[in-house]
């Protein structure tokens, strides 16, 4: 068995909140990635298995490579129709956030979420969430390795086991792949291999997700990926840390659509002794830059976030934008490398096997 993930009385509280409700809305934050579509799907579909009516809305689109999750295909999304989700809302009960913990994660949709009356209940595995978020109840665990842990867990403990669907699985598992880069980091917890073999016990099919979500690239995408890392990428070799970034112009040329750069900003610390890495984007629909960090060991990518680019996250995932040109974040990028200069120099640890 895995150990409970909340108190006796907090199990009361979030049975209490499931009773009263029968509509409810499963909110995930903008440009869903593919724990956020996991755990949202996951929930939504224990939710329905409950008896309850669950609505599972998102900002905007996640990329291709999460469309064939299932449930997917009942996605509300608010850029594509805001008259459904606004309904959705009006109707709402219970208002679950699943996989962030500030409303401005959710973007042009954060009017709406914040006006809905309804109580809110937090999910989560951000560190420092927004305590006005969870009207109702938060359930904040940073670190668990995913949101589809913790939604995992939480239907355990609920007594959901029995009722859990293939489908529900798969959600969970790909959450839990994605947000662990197929369970390299944040996956050290012994009892996360015990939630692997349970999903595994639905009959999911392991290598088909990881196909789906790694082996789906267009060759545009793969094109891409090599004009990046061969012709835009820099390193600051005594900072241990590398920059690379993406105009719109490029995302024309190579026909960029919605995913195409995921996963991107994590290949420079395939360079041996690389500690953090650093992406610049100019967006598609608004007038910022979205900055992505990556970094090994203890560097802190959340702090930095904070810091210099408006944004949060994880300790060695983090992310945040910039509202002017994309060579004057270049500027602002090299600022904050100079900034943490004193933990980037230095001999990079070994990986912690060989130091043993
Ligand atoms: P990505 O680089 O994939 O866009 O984001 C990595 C992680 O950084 C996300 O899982 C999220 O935790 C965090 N993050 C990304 N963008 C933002 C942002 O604008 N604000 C905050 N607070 N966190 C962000
Ligand atoms: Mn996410």
């Amino acid at each position: 068995m895995i150990k409970n993930i909340l108190s006796d009385k907090e199990l009361t509280q979030l049975m209490t909140l499931l009773r009263d409700a029968q509509h409810i809305v499963v909110c995930g934050h903008v440009s869903p990635d593919g724990d956020a579509m996991g755990s949202c799907l996951g929930w939504a579909d224990y939710l329905y298995r409950l008896g309850k009516e669950p609505t599972v809305v998102m900002p905007n689109h996640c990329p291709d490579f999460l469309k064939w999750l299932p449930g997917y295909y009942r996605v509300q999304h608010f850029i594509d129709r805001p008259g459904p989700v606004e309904e959705a809302f009006a109707k709402a009960d219970l208002v679950c956030c699943i996989d962030f913990g500030e409303a401005s994660r959710v973007q042009n949709m954060q009017q709406t979420l914040e006006k809905c009356p309804a109580p809110r209940l937090v999910i989560d595995h951000h560190t420092n969430p927004d305590p006005a978020l969870a009207t109702a109840m938060l359930v904040s665990r940073p670190k668990a390795s995913s949101s589809a842990e913790v939604v995992f867990r939480l239907i355990m403990q609920l007594g959901g086991w029995p009722q859990m669907t293939r489908s529900a699985a798969t959600c969970l598992y790909c959450g839990i792949m994605t947000d662990t880069g197929n369970l390299a980091w944040s996956a050290d917890d012994p009892e996360l291999y015990q939630i692997i073999s349970m999903l595994m016990r639905k009959h999911i099919d392991k290598g088909q997700i990881y196909r789906n979500v790694y082996y789906s690239y267009s060759e545009d995408r793969l094109r891409f990926i090599g004009h990046v890392l061969g012709d835009k990428l820099v390193t600051f070799p005594d900072k241990h840390a590398a920059l690379f970034t993406i105009t719109r112009q490029e995302l024309t040329d190579y026909h960029y659509i919605r995913g195409d750069a995921e996963g991107l900003v994590n290949m420079p610390l395939q360079i041996k002794g690389m500690k953090l890495s650093v992406s610049l984007r100019e967006d598609t629909e608004r007038e910022v830059v979205r900055v992505s960090l990556r970094s090994v060991n203890d560097f802190p990518c959340n702090r930095m976030a904070e810091d210099f680019f408006n944004g949060g996250g994880h300790l060695n995932a983090a992310g945040g934008e910039l509202p002017f040109p994309i060579e004057d974040a270049v500027q602002t990028v090299e600022k904050a490398i100079e900034a943490y200069a004193e933990l980037l120099t230095g001999v990079p640890a070994e990986s912690s096997d060989a130091a043993k």
